[in-house]
């Protein structure tokens, strides 16, 4: 991926060379999806010290940076990243590290947690589709709609709490909110937001060293909370309603992206390197200067030189 550094590569070299580093974890289709497929540990056989991985990642960060700017210029497409994990598969860090480079104008960052008692009156699209981001920005959802077939899903009371009529609340009831979401993600991307979808791939082993670690460390103990340890002992069931999700809604247009996560220099290598193909193939340009334009710049130019 040293691509990156050079800025004079063509495109689609770009695109091929970053390929080596996505299409391995991209998933498009849901048909025969498992999670167990995928090994949390992969490194694609990359061996790296911190601070090799730091630099790559700087320059990757970087070229995001840029590729951000001509989003924002063109003031058109939009792209909508969510990021899903179990608890201490490392969003937060991810997205500090990818996004370090990045003008925080054109970004916008929201974390969705238990819902509000408006939000939990409304549909449950309705928290969501607000904080779609608007055209030229980037939108990142730490946790998304996708957990209303999640955590939901794995503690049934929360599905009650939300006050749906119960004539509707039917047996497909979940597979019908999967079927919505991918309508849902359809109806985005028609629209020009596009969208990734990435599943932090930690293990179960990984995620006990991170926990300990958390309570080991004084400056670490306010990333716990004991609701952790409860969670995880539901972890077979996340992983099987995690497997319906990705099945029901792993398409070409929204593509979920099971990135491993017991490495965390490995993780953010990978998201950085999903995000900057994508912006790629979306094969952006500033916007041209019509001659009308050109001539208002001309008078404005004529102008401050008068002043002098
Ligand atoms: P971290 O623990 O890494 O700081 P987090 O995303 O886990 O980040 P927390 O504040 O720990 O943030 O937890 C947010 C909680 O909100 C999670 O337990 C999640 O399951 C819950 N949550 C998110 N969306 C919903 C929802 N739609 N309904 C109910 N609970 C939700
Ligand atoms: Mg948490």
């Amino acid at each position: 991926m040293n691509v990156e550094e050079d800025a004079t590569m063509p495109r689609k070299e770009i695109i091929d060379a970053l390929s080596k580093y996505t299409d391995p974890f991209r998933v498009t289709k849901g048909d025969g999806f498992r999670l167990a497929d995928f090994d949390p540990g992969d490194t694609l056989g990359l061996k790296m010290d911190k601070k090799e991985a730091a630099e790559l990642l700087q320059s990757g960060s970087e070229w995001l940076a840029m590729e951000q700017e001509v989003l924002y210029a063109q003031d058109s497409w939009s792209l909508l990243l969510v990021f899903q994990a179990m608890d201490a598969a490392g969003k937060d860090g991810t997205i500090k590290h990818v996004m370090s480079r990045v003008n925080p104008q054109g970004c916008d960052v929201v974390s969705f947690k238990q819902p509000s008692e408006e939000e939990i009156s409304h549909d449950f699209l309705w928290r969501y589709s607000m904080k779609v981001p608007q055209r030229g920005r980037i939108g990142i959802f730490n946790r998304s709609y996708y957990e209303e077939a999640l955590v939901v899903r794995v503690h049934r009371h929360l599905l009650e709490a939300q006050k749906i009529p119960s004539q509707l609340v039917g047996e497909n009831v979940w597979s019908d909110r999967l079927a919505d979401i991918a309508r849902f993600e359809d109806y985005l991307t028609r629209q020009g937001v596009v969208i990734l979808k990435f599943y932090l791939n930690l293990s179960y082993e990984e995620q006990k060293k991170r926990f300990l670690e958390r309570l080991d460390r004084p400056e670490k103990n306010w990333k716990f909370s004991a609701s952790d340890v409860r969670e995880r002992r539901h972890w077979n069931d996340y992983m099987r309603v995690y497997d319906e999700a990705i099945r029901a809604t792993a398409s070409k247009a929204a593509p979920w992206f099971v990135v491993p996560a017991d490495n965390k220099w490995f993780t953010r290598l990978v998201v950085a390197a999903v995000i900057v193909e994508a912006l790629e193939k979306l094969d952006l340009k500033y916007p041209k200067t019509s001659p009308e334009q050109m001539k208002d710049l001309a008078a404005a130019r004529k102008e401050l030189i008068a002043e002098e």
